[in-house]
């Protein structure tokens, strides 16, 4: 028997209902047409949801790391120079996909909670030719949200390209691919944007695909290989033709859409400002607690919160008192294990009555 919980880890965060029903849907043949206009339509909500006008924007048929990982693969070569700003796990991944791609790797790194001052980057940046810069939006092992201008300032000054984890960040702060020129981005379907986990959307510039297309030799992969998916996704603005490529998993993109569909309907805008209103009411109600959270104040975001474990506590014996209460949060990664919670205020989950619900089955759990 599988129980329903509060998803307030860093992900899955709870999807929404609407999306979960979707799933279940006649299933359509992945070259149907009527399947078709499904995948376009989704495409497009993504485009919107991320500012973009992209042709080549779609969710890769796997989760993030997969869509993070067609974008290391296609952008990078062997020869190729990346630098990778590291605020914590999921940069250090950023960069072990670079290697893997063949480049050769210079990472700028910061301790927990510290985001890179782009002062090192572009230190990073003039030592040699580069490629690539890649960096984290919001990592989501320690809270840390790095601003993107002062990243494509320094790119663009050194002629790199700048590629974007935003899996802790789309839909659930502002994002805008075009207006502050990100050349690549990855995101999830289970965090901010309230689809079930499963599908990894991906934006891909004109100037970045000019690089792909430019590659010595094909990518070290068949799968994620950017000029084959679109042969079967299709580009906007060109002739679709459609090539067999891979079995779409047509019932999660009936959930994706419709969950973009959500989004949409409740505007952006409003959208960031519930995550805004969320959060401060998830760290007052901690603060009312005694607790606070260890992202310095300058570097937080609203999406993930990474609490401070108060001295004394059993960190381990308050998740399970709360997963005993329907409550799920994630304990820390690496160096944090034992030291911070990780609380996703995201989505669906950014409601007032969901977060006093989070805070209720915290404060019951401190006490019992
Ligand atoms: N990048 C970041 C910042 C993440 O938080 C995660 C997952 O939590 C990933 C990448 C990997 O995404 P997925 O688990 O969907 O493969």
């Amino acid at each position: 028997m599988i129980t329903s919980r509060h998803l307030f880890g860093p992900g899955p965060s709870n999807p929404y209902p609407e999306a979960t029903d979707a799933l279940a849907r006649p299933l359509l043949g992945h070259l149907d047409p009527a399947f078709l206009a499904i995948m376009d339509e989704a495409c497009e909500m993504l485009r919107t949801v991320w500012g973009t006008a992209n042709a080549r924007t779609l969710p890769i048929s796997a989760t993030g790391s997969a869509g993070l990982e067609t974008i290391m693969m296609n952008l990078l070569e062997d020869g190729d120079r990346a630098v990778v700003a590291i605020t914590g796990y999921f940069g250090q991944r950023l960069a072990e996909m670079a290697r893997r791609a063949g480049a050769e790797v210079e990472t700028v790194e910061v301790a927990p909670g510290e985001i890179v001052d782009p002062a090192d980057v572009e230190r990073a940046l003039a030592m040699k030719k580069t490629k690539l810069l890649a960096f984290v939006h919001v990592e989501t092992t320690t809270g840390a949200r790095q601003p993107i201008e002062p990243m494509i300032a320094a790119a663009r000054k050194h002629g790199a390209l700048v590629a974007m984890d935003c899996v802790t960040s789309l839909g659930g702060i502002p994002i805008d691919i075009d207006a502050q020129g990100i050349d690549a981005a990855g995101s999830c379907s289970q965090k901010c944007l309230g689809a079930p986990p499963g599908l990894g959307p991906i934006t891909i510039s004109a100037r970045a695909m000019e690089a792909v297309q430019a590659r010595k030799a094909k990518p070290h992969t068949w799968y994620l290989d950017l000029g084959l998916l679109f042969q079967y996704w299709g580009e906007t603005g060109a002739e679709k033709k459609r090539a067999f490529h891979h079995t779409a998993p047509i019932s999660s993109i009936y959930g994706f859409h419709e969950a973009l569909r959500i989004i949409l309907e409740e505007g952006l805008e409003a959208r960031w400002a519930r995550h805004e209103n969320a959060h401060d009411m998830h760290v007052r109600g901690l603060d009312r607690l005694g607790i606070s959270l260890f992202t310095p104040a300058a570097n937080r975001c609203p999406t993930i919160n990474v609490i401070a474990v108060p001295s004394g506590v059993d960190e381990a014996k308050v998740r399970a008192r709360m997963l005993e209460r329907g409550v799920e949060m994630s304990g820390g990664l690496g160096q944090l294990a034992g030291k911070v919670w990780r609380v996703g205020v995201m989505g669906h989950n950014a409601q007032a009555e969901r977060v006093e619900r989070f805070l209720g089955a915290l404060g019951e759990s401190l006490r019992t």
